[in-house]
């Protein structure tokens, strides 16, 4: 199946319909870059950040995790650079509309790559190719642009704060705290997940660029002559996480930051980038070698101590890797992946090939009729067992047991379990308490006494 722009917006209109997710304050007009899960995408976001846990935290020794408050000391801004240029986006308005876009996004779709120039360098192109806004108006001149949400803290509102642009930072000024509370041997790493605010000039294309969004980050401290070797087995971590999560391995690459174009504290750099559909290769995940550049300057800027001390007495500021991953991009590249159109029974059927791990609901529990007591308590006895083992299955008793089937299918979950005449043993006593499991991807039907089918579903 080719997926293509028409694909994408399948899909976000399969999310509003079906409850993954909905434009922010939608009922006063929406607010930009700001979307709210609903009831299904919750489901399927929580069970990326519980794998994501799982597989980087929870199933390593070397990991420790952290919760750190969004708001933080300003400083920590300052020291980090963030208050700065370093994080400013290049904005140029068009004079007639007034509409801002980001200055390298325009000129990436007029054919000029400008990573790295400086805004006089960005004017200066526009002027000599006569670039013009999209609506076709002469441009404003490039200036920056920061992008971090500030806010003002405490009754007076003269404490100056910042919603965090990115969860790092709040890892880096806990390092030493994690260090004195868990004497962890190195290498090791601590996890983060949270909330991350950017004021994007261009919010745009769905949960891709958003203004508030989650981030699932991991600070690796490693010794510095250590940090080839383990960047190339964390490099391999990461590609096991796409595979986890169901990407295939044809939709995903890595773009290498070349060396010009590296953040200067940054000695490499990869991006491993989505095939999204209409839109192509984009950053989906990061993954940077920072040396120690971050806790050295929170070190001169704190004055504070940020070393590792070996057993032998030796110090050291360590080095860093920063796998870092974006909840909302994750889960738009698991629909895109999932998102599937077939032909069922002469009609065509969509439905979301979502892995049995991730999907909001593990199974559904339908009695054939629903106007048939007998069905529905033992309907009711299966949802109980089962609710009790997955804790995410549905009670679905809604029209005829096809439209049940093409729901479930449309929310990729991913078996239909069916109580019917033969499970009351009525028909035929040798299939008294079986039930009809209804596979997702091929539609197939097969029977199972009650008592194998938690396990036949964790297969
Ligand atoms: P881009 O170049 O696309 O703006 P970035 O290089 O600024 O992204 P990082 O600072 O490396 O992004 O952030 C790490 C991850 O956080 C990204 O790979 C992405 O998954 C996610 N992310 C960053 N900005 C946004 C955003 N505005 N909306 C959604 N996710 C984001």
């Amino acid at each position: 199946m080719i997926k293509d722009k028409n694909t994408m917006e399948k899909i976000v209109s399969l999310c509003k319909r079906r409850g993954f997710v909905f434009q922010g304050s939608e009922i006063y007009g929406g607010l930009a870059g700001a979307w709210d899960l609903g009831p299904l995408g919750v489901a399927l976001n929580n069970n990326i950040k519980r794998e994501w846990w799982k597989m980087f935290v929870d199933g390593r020794e070397d990991m420790y995790g952290l919760d750190a408050a969004i708001l933080m000391n300003e400083k920590v801004w300052e020291a980090s650079g963030h208050t700065g240029a370093g994080f400013c986006d290049p904005l140029v308005e068009d004079l007639e509309t007034k509409e801002r876009y980001r200055a390298d996004h325009l000129m990436e779709d007029n054919g000029y790559d400008v990573e790295g120039k400086t805004p006089e360098q960005i004017d200066e192109i526009i002027e000599r190719e006569g670039i013009k806004s999209p609506n076709g108006n002469p441009l404003s001149k490039v200036r920056e642009f920061n992008m971090m949400f500030e806010t003002k803290v405490g009754a007076q509102g003269d404490v100056r704060s910042y919603l965090r642009p990115e969860t790092a930072q709040g890892i880096f000024v806990n390092f030493k705290n994690v260090v004195d509370s868990m004497n962890p041997k190195m290498p090791f790493g601590i996890g983060q997940i949270g909330k991350a605010f950017r004021n994007e000039i261009a919010p745009r294309e769905f949960l891709f660029r958003v203004r508030e969004f989650e981030q699932m980050e991991v600070e690796y401290f490693v010794k510095e002559e250590n940090w080839s070797e383990l960047f190339e087995v964390w490099r391999q971590d990461i590609w096991k996480w796409f595979d986890h999560i169901g990407l295939s391995r044809d939709n995903v690459r890595e773009f290498e930051v070349p060396e010009n174009d590296l953040a200067h504290y940054s000695k490499r750099t990869i991006d491993f980038e989505y095939n999204f559909p209409g839109k192509g290769f984009d950053e989906l995940a990061g993954f940077a070698y920072r040396t120690n550049h971050d806790l050295k300057s929170h070190m001169d800027a704190s004055g504070e101590k940020l070393e590792y001390i070996e057993a032998d007495g030796t110090r050291y500021v360590p080095h860093v890797l920063e796998p870092s991953f974006g909840v909302g991009r994750a889960l738009t590249a698991i629909l895109a992946e999932a998102y599937t159109e077939d032909e069922m029974g002469g009609e065509v059927r969509t439905f979301l090939k979502l892995p049995a791990h991730l999907a909001p609901y593990r199974a559904a529990v339908s009695p054939l009729l629903k106007n048939k007591p007998e069905l529905v308590a033992k309907a009711r006895e299966v949802f109980a067992v089962l609710k009790k083992e997955f804790g995410n299955v549905a009670w679905d008793d809604n029209g005829n047991i096809g439209k049940r089937y093409r729901r479930q299918d449309e929310i990729g979950t991913p078996a239909c379990v069916t109580i019917d005449f033969e499970t009351l043993g009525q028909e035929d006593p040798s299939l008294k308490d079986t039930v009809t499991v209804r596979d997702r991807d091929t539609g197939e039907q097969t029977r199972i006494h009650i008592s194998e089918l938690v396990a036949y579903l964790k297969k």
